[in-house]
Formats: C-alpha cells, sequence, structure tokens
C-alpha cells in the first residue's frame, strides 16, 4: 500500500501555521485582547427569514408526505428556479446547466475531474490557496502566472497555451476586480486555445463599481468558455450552513453537461434539502433588503479600514469591491516579519500575504468581514501606535 504522495507535500506557509503562531502567542500572554481581521469568515449570523423558511424544511422531514431523502443531485428545481430567475435572468440558462452544491471551496477544484488528467492549469499567483492545493492531491499540472503591482494584480496573457484558466473575481485575497475589458481578453485567449475558464464568483455580491461585470455571462462569448462558481457562503452568512451554485453552459461543448452529470451521480447525493429551502428564501424581498444592507456594512468597514491603513503611509489595494484589502508591508519585512509585528505591537491577526502565493510575500491580508466593534478597535489601536 502506498499513501497519496501530494497529500504530504504541503508548506508552512498555511492558515494552520496562523494559527499555532496566535496560538504560541496567547499562550505567553494570556491578559493580551487580540483581535483579528484575518480570517475570511463572516460575522453577521443568517437573517431571520431564512432561519423561518429552514426551520420549516425540518418539518417536512417529519411527514410522509413532504419528506425528502436522496434524489436532486444537482439541485431541487425550487431552488435552481429563482437563481435562475434572480441572478441569471438575461442569460437563458435551463436546469439542465446549473447544479446546487455544498461550497465552493470543494466545488472549485472537484470540477478538475471533468477534463483529462494532461491538461494544462493556469492559475494567478497569489490565489486563494485551494486551487493549488486541490489540483496537486488531484495530481494535476498547474502553473502560476505573477500578479503584482506593474499588472495591477490581474495576470498579464500568457504566451503558453492552457486549457484551464482559473480567475477569482473580485479577487480572495487582492480584492481586485477583473473589468470588462480584462474579461474580453481572456475570452479571447480562451477561444483561440479552446480553454475552458473556471471563473469564481463568490464575491459577485460586493461588486458596486460600474465598470466591474458582476458575472462573466455579461461578456460576449463567455457561455462558449466560461463555467461560473457562487456561493451563499459570505453574500448570505452560509459559511457554516453550505451551499453553493455553478453553471455549466451547453455552448461550451454539446456533452459537456452529459459527462458532468455521470459524474455527479457518482461522487455526490445532493445537497442538504433544510439549507436550499433557506437558500431559496435569501431571494425574497424581506431576506434581499437584509442581506444587501449587511454587505454594505461590511463594504463600510472596507472603506474605513483602507482609510486608515492609507493614512498611515501603506500602499493599499482592493477593499472597494471586495471586503478583502491587500496591502503593502512596510520597511522591507517579509509578510510573516509583518504578521509578528502586528500581533506583538498591536495585538492584531492579519495575514501574510505568503500563504497566498510567492507573489504575496511582501504584502498581507485585510478582512472586512469582521464586525463593526473588532473593525473600529483596530482602527483605533493603528491610529494610537503610529501617533506615537
Ligand atoms: N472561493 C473563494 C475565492 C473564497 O475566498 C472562498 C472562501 O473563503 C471560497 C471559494 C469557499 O466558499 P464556500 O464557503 O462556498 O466553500
Amino acid at each position: 500500500m502506498k499513501l497519496n504522495s501530494n497529500l504530504y507535500s504541503f508548506s508552512d506557509n498555511t492558515f494552520y501555521n496562523v494559527t499555532e503562531k496566535v496560538n504560541k502567542y496567547k499562550e505567553k500572554h494570556p491578559d493580551n485582547k487580540i483581535i483579528s481581521l484575518g480570517v475570511g469568515d463572516v460575522s453577521k449570523p443568517v437573517v431571520k427569514s431564512i432561519i423561518e423558511a429552514m426551520h420549516k424544511a425540518v418539518d417536512d422531514q417529519a411527514n410522509m408526505e413532504t419528506f425528502k431523502g436522496y434524489g436532486a443531485y444537482y439541485g431541487y428545481d425550487f431552488l435552481k428556479d429563482v437563481i435562475l430567475e434572480n441572478e441569471y435572468k438575461d442569460f437563458g440558462f435551463t436546469r439542465d446547466e446549473i447544479y446546487i452544491s455544498n461550497g465552493t471551496k470543494s466545488d472549485s477544484t472537484n470540477i478538475l475531474e471533468l477534463f483529462d488528467i494532461d491538461s494544462k492549469i493556469c492559475v494567478s499567483d497569489p490565489m486563494y490557496p485551494i486551487y493549488m492545493a486541490g489540483a496537486k492531491i488531484l495530481n494535476r499540472n498547474i502553473t502560476c502566472l505573477d500578479c503584482n503591482e506593474d499588472n495591477n494584480f490581474i495576470p498579464t496573457i500568457p504566451k503558453e497555451k492552457y486549457d484551464i484558466i482559473y480567475i477569482c473575481s473580485p479577487s480572495n485575497p487582492t480584492g481586485t476586480c477583473y473589468t470588462y475589458d480584462d474579461l474580453e481578453k481572456w475570452i479571447r485567449y480562451a477561444k483561440e486555445n479552446k480553454a475552458v475558464i473556471l471563473y469564481d464568483n463568490v464575491y459577485n455580491a460586493f461588486i458596486r463599481s460600474e465598470n466591474v461585470p458582476r458575472s462573466i455571462y455579461e461578456i460576449d462569448g463567455a457561455k462558449e468558455v466560461a463555467i461560473e462558481f457562487r456561493s451563499f457562503s459570505k453574500v448570505a452568512s452560509f459559511t457554516g450552513l453550505r451551499c453553493s451554485y455553478y453553471i455549466i453552459p451547453n455552448e461550451i461543448d454539446k456533452d459537456i453537461n452529459y459527462y458532468w452529470k455521470n459524474r455527479t451521480i457518482n461522487r455526490f447525493n445532493g445537497a442538504d434539502y433544510i439549507v436550499q429551502k433557506g437558500a431559496m428564501e435569501v431571494y425574497s424581498d424581506s431576506a434581499k433588503k437584509e442581506i444587501k444592507k449587511n454587505i454594505d456594512d461590511y463594504l463600510e468597514g472596507a472603506k474605513k479600514l483602507r482609510r486608515v491603513f492609507e493614512n498611515n503611509g501603506y500602499s493599499v489595494y482592493g477593499g472597494i469591491d471586495s471586503p478583502f484589502l491587500w496591502i503593502k508591508t512596510k520597511d522591507g519585512m517579509d509578510s510573516w516579519e509583518f504578521f509578528d509585528f502586528f500581533l506583538e505591537k498591536l495585538n492584531i491577526i492579519i495575514i501574510p500575504g505568503i500563504i497566498f502565493g510567492s507573489n504575496g510575500d511582501k504584502y498581507f491580508r485585510v478582512s472586512a468581514l469582521a464586525s463593526k466593534g473588532v473593525i473600529d478597535e483596530a482602527i483605533e489601536r493603528i491610529n494610537k501606535y503610529y501617533e506615537k
């Protein structure tokens, strides 16, 4: 027996290492009040009408007439229909092209099972680290494309041919967004190279700027080359509930949905019925209003965080159509040195940029998904530190 060696070689630059360092610091300084601008988790609870819909769905499971067991491998039509109506009305997708699932974290690399094992994959560096880790576990060949200030954190179109392209917009970690022009170029590249774009769009609800597309399908030709992933996690505080969806357009290949349905039947038993009922409620008028207010609050926090770092001499990126700010360290510190500095001097946790790829080594990520109380406290500490 031999274990999967791809599971062995992960680096020391992970979220686990952040937690380990914080725990060690806490042991030594038990009285210090540490606050976190690090986590990518939400701080606001699920809105009331969604909770009520899920309570009702729990009761459905107790009655013969409404009980749901196995079955809806690709998601229930009641949820597919409201997503297609509310999110994709102008694009003409059918129920056959949308899949309900239990989280984009797994969806984003499970999808690689759709493609030949020798497919060449590219991803931007820095990236949401799961793309690299998930592809490695599946023994796939993945190459990084540099993203930095020179290319505004959008990778330059490569000369080489790739078959699969990961794009994350709004980006975790840099908070930058692909514009219409950027996406047009990548769609052209994908067409010329018969490639597929895996478009991770889980932060779409944070987009407010006019020149940023909400969906890749707003761009002509995208239906021929792009699979779009979205999640209720950050939009509606479903990080603990787990519900996501993605679109595989028939235009990519006449057999693509046939292949993926065969894969899904054999590898997935469908998302949770109760959670899907909750997700359906996301599109009620009252929940829509409350959810928009929650996201507005996060964006307000991001704006305040941008201001405090900028006012104290930092170069700040993102944080406009995204909850994430990508900030350059100071005094030549690498990202772990900066992490130690912020933890020790301000008792604030940030995420070292190196966790997201080698181009993150002189950056750190700050998240505005923290509560207002934490953000205000962090701002006070930062201002106080630099007043000295
Ligand atoms: N994609 C990106 C870019 C993310 O930042 C995250 C979560 O942080 C996910 C996917 C995971 O989403 P889900 O909670 O739906 O698994």
